[in-house]
């Protein structure tokens, strides 16, 4: 592909995804192939010599397009939000333009110093107490400060990799003891979480070697300071040190919110490291209304949410803050300098080598799309996008009871109703959870929206999230009746 061909065919590329925009509903949200389907398409063997252009898009649109679950369809109400945007889009494709890799400030100083400036826009927006911010409000340079991530799981695992090393640091000098005689004592070292915590917490302790504890959590899906206390004196008596405890802002399950400003005075009193988990609702922090909910959060050592899951942003895109970054830059260097240059970061605010604040050493650009983002909506679109779908969670919860067959399982705080027929709607079936399941089997076969089902307290429930910026009161009335439909369907074939 040369240059002309490519200015015309990039053309027709935007021309592609505008129409694919513009007829997304069209498309049932969920893809309904077999597994496997896309073997039997594609040639074991890649091509020896170039394929045209014109039968890859035309392969494109016959074989992929039909195995794409629509993410970006209005009547996708799945799992989470995979909130995307056109400003955002375009902020990807000028970040393929550029393609650095900005390990350092060296190469690319604008790739640094951008999201250096749009992690503290973004700080600013939701409200985060200064102390997260990378310059203070006299333009000094903060300990810690935002930087970009893959995902809300490699956040958490930094967040652990961060707290260990403190916990280490802090044997080394209450003992007395070497640095290396302080790790090997690591396998007695315990991460704390909750039932409801996402199970990326697991896998981060898993790959550091130290234990986790989940402890059970409340009448309403939080981990409350009491059991957090009752399992830490537990652990204490048999000699194990409490290093690190993981705060849910938004659950994934049911969106609760762990009791914060308690786990803060745990984690303060036992010198733990408190991360909070806001993968999806920490978005809704733009708006001033929700900050009441997230008190705690201020005492916090880091924090993060996916700007991919409810801010606009395509993935990958998770904003993550920390406090003081000594201990995750300590952790992370390898202090061997081939072949890269570190710029010095103390000589200047907005000089961060960020290869030290990630586990990959190379990084993608971007902060480009997130400044798009966020000069295209402004605070207000962004606060409109946020309260739109908000309401339209509480229109669904108010029609689901006034219909008189369901219950609200979970409070709906955000964008997610949890639900599920309730027992006298569901008595001709003998049990809720095969009522809810003939439910929720209907609602797939319908096929004109997509929601996904979960346990709550050992029962089945379905969830539908309202988040896609496409998603408009059509598509959410749509949902609505395909629930209704189903649930009589469902009742009806079970009386006759
Ligand atoms: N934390 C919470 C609360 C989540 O809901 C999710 C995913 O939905 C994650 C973490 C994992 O996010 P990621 O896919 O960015 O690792």
């Amino acid at each position: 592909m040369d240059i002309e061909e490519f200015r015309r065919r990039g053309k027709e590329a935007v021309d592609i995804i505008a129409d694919y925009y513009q007829s997304v509903d069209n498309h049932p949200p969920v893809a309904s192939v077999n597994p496997g389907y896309l073997q039997k398409l594609i040639p074991r063997e890649m091509p020896q010599t170039p394929d045209s252009y014109d039968d890859i898009i035309a392969d494109m649109q016959s074989k992929i397009s039909p195995g794409i679950t629509h993410w970006q369809s209005g009547n996708f109400f799945a799992w989470f939000p995979g909130c995307s945007s056109y400003p955002s889009i375009i902020g990807e494709m000028f970040s393929s333009m550029y393609s650095v890799i900005g390990f350092n400030w060296l190469c690319s100083p604008a790739a640094t110093e951008l999201e250096v400036a749009v992690m503290d826009w973004l700080g600013k927006l939701l409200g985060l107490d200064n102390r997260f911010l990378s310059i203070d409000e006299h333009g000094r340079k903060n300990r810690g400060g935002g930087i970009i991530q893959g995902s809300a799981s490699e956040a958490l695992l930094l967040a652990m990799i961060a707290a260990r090393e403190r916990k280490i640091q802090e044997i080394c000098s209450q003992d007395n003891i070497s640095y290396h005689e302080a790790i090997s004592k690591q396998y007695l070292f315990v991460a704390y979480v909750s039932d409801q915590t996402h199970s990326c917490a697991e896998k981060a302790a898993n790959i550091l070697g130290v234990q986790i504890r989940i402890i059970p959590s409340d009448n309403n899906f939080r981990l409350t300071k009491d059991a957090l206390v009752a399992q830490i004196s537990q652990d204490k008596r048999s000699y194990h040190y409490p290093f690190f405890v993981c705060g849910t802002f938004g659950t994934t399950n049911t969106t609760s919110i762990d009791d914060l400003p308690g786990l803060a005075d745990v984690a303060e009193v036992e010198h733990m490291w408190l991360h909070i988990d806001a993968a999806y609702a920490g978005a809704a922090l733009a708006c001033p209304e929700f900050r009441e909910l997230a008190q705690g959060i201020e005492r916090a050592h880091s924090f993060d949410f996916n700007l991919n899951k409810w801010m606009l942003v395509n993935l990958d895109c998770s904003a993550m803050w920390i406090f003081d970054s000594k201990f995750l830059t300590k952790a992370l260097s390898a202090g061997r300098n081939i072949l890269y240059r570190d710029s010095l970061e103390k000589e200047n605010p907005a000089v961060r080598n960020m290869h030290n604040w990630q586990i990959p050493f190379s990084r993608r650009f971007r902060a480009l799309k997130i400044w798009f983002t966020l000069r295209v909506y402004g605070v207000v679109g962004i606060q409109t996008h946020i309260r739109n779908q908000v309401n339209m969670a509480q229109w669904l919860k108010t029609q689901l009871i006034l219909d008189g067959r369901f219950e609200i399982v979970a409070p709906v705080v955000f964008g997610l109703v949890v639900f599920r027929l309730n027992e006298k709607a569901a008595s001709a079936f003998g049990s809720i959870d095969l009522a809810n399941s003939c439910l929720y089997q209907l609602i797939q076969q319908d096929g004109r929206v997509f929601i996904v089902s979960t346990m709550v307290n050992n029962r089945l429930a379905l969830r539908a999230a309202i988040g896609s910026v496409f998603s408009t009161m059509e598509n959410v009335k749509l949902l609505f009746d395909v629930i209704t439909e189903s649930a009589t369907d469902a009742i009806s074939s079970h009386i006759y």
